[in-house]
């Protein structure tokens, strides 16, 4: 048996932002984050409890940031002064993204001044909630735009000089997906997200008894592959497609295991210990937090902290990075976790890499495109190790 090499100190330094913005101008029935429409006097309360965690997270760690996510929800539905607020109080407590600034974007809230708005607060990315071109498909998805909206919206995203990532799902019942795919391709977006409709316990499809086909779900997986690869992207992780410099630097941070801060009710966010050394004593690696609920959240109450020991770290780790088509280092995972992963893992890594989920180059652990479809039974043997 291999002596267990110590853990190396992750950088302790939080160099990711995301900022939870839970209001929609209404709720897709399909939708199961933690949203809600806006009501008198709660977006200002929202606001000023940011002011406050932003505060908060600036006094507990060191922060240095690269990129910053408004997320939600839709923070593009966010009035002018209520966004120029918000950019505000994290400006003045966090700093900003050195690399990358994302919006989330409903096309139905864009306008000429608004972009130039964004702009303006040093947001250089936009990502757009297209879904699809058909409108047909988009009143099927309970969507508040039409294709001509969409159309619009990514435009005149572009001529205000964002990077513009498109978000497509697939899978939908009578979807014309090649014409969605060659549409938002000719609109000029370098970036497209593409997720499958899944139906989700307690959303209003599920209320419904709206069902997908495993059959479907597969076939808009790779069609949209063929489709994206034919005009020219790379698809870099599971469901992100990127023309060359066009990656989203954010989520690769989440597919890295990298630290980052959870702003706002229900975002989650990966911490370290270092400072607590109670953790560092239990050989934690960090901590994830996830925020209560826009009520709870506003009286102030504690999240949800869940601590992240090296058996946790090693498959967040697998989970995240084989999600990515570069993979993940066996070696840089072992030196992170202080775990030998090659050993401790043995079983599962030769049986997947038996049944042709995984592939090992070198030291290099990546998911065949049979093993990203199958990709929670991989983890799932690894988490039963
Ligand atoms: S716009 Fe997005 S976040 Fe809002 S309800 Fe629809 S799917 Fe959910």
């Amino acid at each position: 048996m291999a002596p267990v090499p110590t853990p190396t100190a992750p950088d302790s330094t939080i160099r990711h932002l995301y900022v939870h913005v839970p209001f929609c101008p209404s709720i897709c029935p399909y939708c199961d984050f933690h949203v809600l429409t806006r009501r008198a006097g709660l977006v200002e309360a929202y606001l000023e409890r940011i002011e406050t965690e932003a505060a908060e997270l600036a006094a507990r760690y060191d922060v240095d940031l690269d990129t910053v996510y408004l997320g939600g929800g839709t923070p593009s539905f966010l009035r002018d002064s209520e966004i120029t607020a918000l950019v505000g109080s994290v400006r003045r407590h966090l700093g900003w993204g050195r690399l990358e600034n994302t919006l989330e974007i409903n096309p139905g809230t864009v306008s000429t001044e608004r972009a130039a708005l964004w702009r303006g607060l040093g947001i250089d990315r936009a990502s757009v909630g297209v879904q699809s071109l058909d409108d047909a498909t988009l009143r099927f998805l309970g969507r508040t735009h039409d294709s001509a909206q969409a159309r619009a919206a990514v435009s005149t995203l572009i001529d205000a000089g964002f990077r513009v990532s498109g978000d497509l799902i697939t899978a939908v019942p009578g979807q014309p997906l090649e014409a969605d795919i060659d549409g938002l391709v000719a609109l000029g977006v370098g970036h497209i997200s593409a997720y499958t409709l899944t139906i989700e316990p307690g959303t209003e499809f599920a209320r419904r008894g709206v069902t997908v086909e495993e059959d479907d779900e597969r076939a808009g997986f790779e069609r949209t592959e063929e489709l994206l690869t034919a005009h020219g992207f790379d698809r870099y992780e599971i469901s992100n497609y990127a023309r060359p410099g066009q990656q989203s630097r954010h989520n690769l941070a989440y597919w890295g295991n990298r630290f980052y801060l959870g702003l706002g009710p229900g975002a989650a966010g990966h911490y370290p210990v270092s400072g607590t050394p109670a953790g560092q004593e239990a050989g934690l690696l960090g901590q994830r937090r996830t925020n209560l609920h826009l009520h709870e959240w506003l009286t102030g109450a504690a999240g949800e902290t869940q601590a992240i020991d090296a058996e946790e770290y090693v498959t967040d780790a697998l989970f995240m990075g084989l999600r990515v088509r570069q993979g993940i280092s066996l070696g840089d995972l072992t030196r992170r976790s202080g775990l030998n992963v090659a050993e401790h893992y043995a079983a599962p890594l030769k049986a997947n890499l038996t049944r042709g989920l995984l592939a090992l180059e070198g030291d290099t652990l990546r998911a065949t495109p049979q093993g990203w479809w199958a990709l929670n039974r991989v983890i799932t043997d690894f988490l039963e190790e």
